[in-house]
């Protein structure tokens, strides 16, 4: 039954982390376990660690397919953004709204403070960050984000021409704001702290696949060939939820691609601009971002593919197109790292917070921006397991509900339509007279 994701190529964050590397082993022996838990990503270490906490008798299996900091949770751009006012007042309600930011804001808090009890070093650092439009259409919807920002009085910078070149080195941007609200992270270092830091009564074995589950509580689950029987199962698996046979009408896989500059030289940290380390985040939904680190290494993130993992040339050739447009003074062979990541969406941005049997639950839909929010409700998934009461909970429980996506074609269709969109959009803002 059972697929899981695997990719063509290593996080590069995870290659250069090597000073904190976990060396992971997958399962040696059958098992019994009162809590199993498939998915050893931000959502499924924050339900190992709740539930070590709350059951210190008890022994906490983890198994996940890949090698420890392998999963999108270790290759993905290290943005943590808690105040995302541009994302979700467009689309949701009122309360939808309030209630995703409250989990953002509480992620955030939750992993602060293991980072800080454990010292885990991950980059941590409040920098804040630049929101930017590279097309007319993006300066029409970055003054419709300014407007919600002024409305809700969230103090924002807006950049002159000048100011965007010096801070940013580059002129390819046409408007930007800086916002704080924003913490980046080395994302492998960061998962790889957080496995480390796991209380003792977690065992979590790696390159162990979950190949078939059956029975109903308690589970027989095939996992790296050998047999475990579990009472309660947690699947924190992401876009694997339609492999276990959940979420299949909920939820759809996309890849999206990185690359990470070898260290830079004097001259090449300075043409990134004169801060250290800044990050970018688009207006337009299918652009880049890019993030400088510590004057040391560049990254950018772009493009989007359903459902299959594009070939390692087309992706490299594409971010160094995206790399030359905003850089052009850079070489062409400044990634040192380039690799993709899958996403799991849902059509209205909720997350997949369920039981879906006899103590079974499942956690999914991380709509591509999963470090703080998949990390509260890691933990709130075992809270409605154990029975702790919360407000955020209780909103979870009422507000999850992600709706109906139809199977492909219809599916393959949609997306191809809402890329075609967006890009129809761009393309006749450029037209237009500025
Ligand atoms: C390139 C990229 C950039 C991104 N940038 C950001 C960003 O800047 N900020 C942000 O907040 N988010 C970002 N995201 C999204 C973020 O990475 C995810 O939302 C987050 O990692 C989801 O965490 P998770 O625990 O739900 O899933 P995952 O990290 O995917 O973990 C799921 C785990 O389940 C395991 N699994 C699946 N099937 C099986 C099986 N059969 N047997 C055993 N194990 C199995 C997988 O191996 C995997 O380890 C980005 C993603 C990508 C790819």
């Amino acid at each position: 039954m059972a697929k899981h994701c695997s990719y063509a190529s290593p996080s590069g964050w995870n290659a250069i982390a090597s000073n904190c590397r976990v060396q992971g082993a997958p399962l040696q022996t059958d098992l019994k376990t009162r809590y199993l838990i498939v998915g050893a990503g931000y959502a499924g270490l924050a339900a190992a660690r709740r539930l070590a906490e709350l059951y210190p008798d008890e022994t906490i299996v983890v198994v996940d397919a890949l090698a420890p900091a392998e999963n999108s949770s270790g290759r993905n751009s290290g943005f943590m953004i808690d105040l995302p006012y541009a994302k979700i007042v467009a689309n949701a309600s009122q309360e939808k709204s309030a209630w995703q930011t409250k989990l953002l804001q509480a992620g955030k808090a939750l992993l602060e403070d293991i980072v800080q009890k454990h010292n885990i070093t991950c980059g941590w650092g409040e920098t804040g960050h630049y929101k930017a439009a590279t097309t007319h259409f993006g300066v029409g919807e970055l003054r419709a984000v300014e407007r919600t920002l002024e409305q809700n009085r969230v103090p924002f910078r807006r950049l002159s021409a000048g100011q965007i070149r010096d801070e940013l080195g580059s002129s390819h941007y046409k408007q930007a704001i800086w916002l704080k609200y924003c913490t980046l992270v080395q994302p492998a270092e960061l998962v790889n702290g957080l496995i480390a830091s796991l209380p003792a009564n977690v065992n979590v074995f790696f390159d162990t696949p979950v190949t078939a589950v059956t029975g109903d509580s308690p589970y027989l689950v095939t996992a790296g060939g050998h047999q475990i029987t579990a009472e309660h199962l947690l699947l924190c698996v992401n876009t694997a939820m339609p492999c276990f046979g959940h979420a299949k009408y909920k939820q759809l896989t996309l890849y999206t691609y990185a690359g990470l500059s070898r260290e830079l030289s004097q001259s090449e940290s300075e043409a990134f601009g004169s801060a250290a380390e800044w990050g970018i985040t688009p207006v337009e939904r299918l652009e880049a971002t890019s993030r400088k680190l510590g004057g040391k290494r560049f990254m950018l993130r772009a493009g989007f593919s359903y459902k299959r993992e594009l070939p390692a040339e087309k992706v490299r050739k594409m971010l160094v197109d995206m790399l030359l447009a905003r850089y052009p003074q850079m070489s062409a062979d400044l990634f040192e790292h380039v690799w993709g990541g899958a996403v799991s969406l849902t059509r209205n941005g909720d997350p997949v917070f369920e039981r879906l049997g006899d103590k079974l639950y499942g956690l999914s839909g991380c709509n591509a921006s999963g470090i703080l929010k998949m990390t509260m409700l890691g933990k709130l998934l075992v809270d409605s397991i154990a029975g702790v009461p919360s407000a955020l909970l209780k909103q979870t429980q009422e507000l999850s509900r992600p709706n109906f996506i139809p199977p492909d074609p219809i599916r393959r269709i949609a997306v191809d339509l809402s890329i075609r969109k967006i890009q129809h959009q761009i393309n006749q803002s450029e037209r237009a007279p500025s």
